[in-house]
């Protein structure tokens, strides 16, 4: 048995007659999480994690049509037995977990195997069949721990503190932002751009609390700013508004950042790699505990990582996708170099 197919819309599972993630319009899409890869527009019905529902009325349409599931809530689609489970890459992202006549399918959409201080914890789930991104599926993205990452960067923030700095974090407006702010809570003042303003109120809505933050514009007050920390889109880097900034220490933060041939580090003071997305351990660990027996690999380094999934006994192949081509870790990826 198979339960899911790859079509030109996107992931299909015929025996529920609905699409995972679909890249085209279709009558019936289950959304893994809010990244504009992922989710869409242009479906006429939607369903989601309770918590993703608003990202998609403020990214897509206030008027979506959506429903809307808690992680480990299990709803049936013409037969189809479909439970949502956390995947621990932004708040509301969730493992779609499939089931028919007791066999299993996940499509676990992007994950991180790291609890991140914000998104529910990544939940491994058994299954037959597993699908996997690969973003980062090669043996040098090894994440710090949340815990020495978030060191390391209040160790910059003091540092530029001490020379009346302000320190600028670059980072996609949803997950990485609330992300940080989560994790500099309470080191100082933050500052965040008016599209990070617009998805914490999205998520706010939902009852979740997020911390303190003021909106930066042109109209800043510079005195307030200072030595603080301000938190930008990554299409605001080289703009007028940064240009604006007192001091500015910026910060670029990205998984790309382990790799120093980036040409991204150029335009900044520093790199930090905090990543929304699992490292090679993490893909491993994460894959090894689903026991699944047929492991399909999506958007990232999808070659070279089914190729080793194969090499050490585990069934996998490469599915050609639509997914990262928005993903805000492939807009930032390093081109190549031949340093
Ligand atoms: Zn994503
Ligand atoms: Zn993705």
């Amino acid at each position: 048995m198979q339960l899911i197919t790859f079509t030109n819309r996107g992931i299909f599972c015929a025996k529920g007659n609905f699409y995972i993630d679909p890249w085209l319009p279709v009558d019936h899409a289950v959304i893994t999480h809010g990244h504009a890869d992922h989710a869409r527009r242009g479906s006429k019905h939607y369903l989601c994690h309770k918590f993703t529902a608003p990202i998609l009325r403020l990214r897509i349409d206030a008027n979506l049509s959506i429903s809307t599931v808690d992680y480990n809530e299990t709803v049936f689609i013409n037969g189809v037995k479909l439970s949502m489970h956390p995947a621990g890459h932004i708040i509301g992202s969730a493992q779609i977990r499939l089931e028919y006549e007791g066999y299993v399918a996940v499509i676990s959409g992007d994950y991180k195997t790291e609890y991140d201080g914000l998104s529910t914890a990544f939940e491994p789930v058994r299954c037959n069949e597993f699908v996997t991104e690969s973003t980062f599926g090669l043996p040098i993205y090894n994440w710090l721990p949340q815990q020495k990452l978030f060191d390391d960067i209040k160790k910059w923030i003091a540092g530029n503190q001490a020379q009346n700095k302000t320190s600028v974090f670059i980072a996609y407006s949803l997950g990485k932002a609330q992300r940080l702010m989560k994790g500099l809570e309470g080191d100082a003042k933050i500052f965040v751009h008016n599209a990070i303003n617009n998805l914490n109120t999205a998520i706010e809505s939902c009852g979740i609390i997020l911390p303190a933050t003021q909106i930066i514009n042109m109209e800043m007050n510079k005195a307030d700013v200072q030595n603080n920390i301000v938190i930008l889109p990554p299409a605001l880097l080289g703009t007028n508004l940064i240009k604006k900034i007192p001091n500015a220490a910026v910060a670029i933060c990205s998984g790309w950042m382990q790799v120093r041939g980036s040409r991204r580090w150029q335009a900044a003071d520093a790199g930090f790699a905090v990543s929304d997305h699992a490292d090679w351990n993490g893909l491993l660990s994460a894959i090894k505990a689903t026991g699944a027996q047929k492991v399909f690999v999506t958007h990232g380094s999808t070659a070279t990582f089914s190729k080793y999934l194969n090499e050490i006994g585990i069934e996998a192949a490469e599915v050609a996708t639509q997914y990262g081509k928005e993903d805000e870790e492939m807009i930032a990826e390093p081109e190549k170099t031949d340093g």
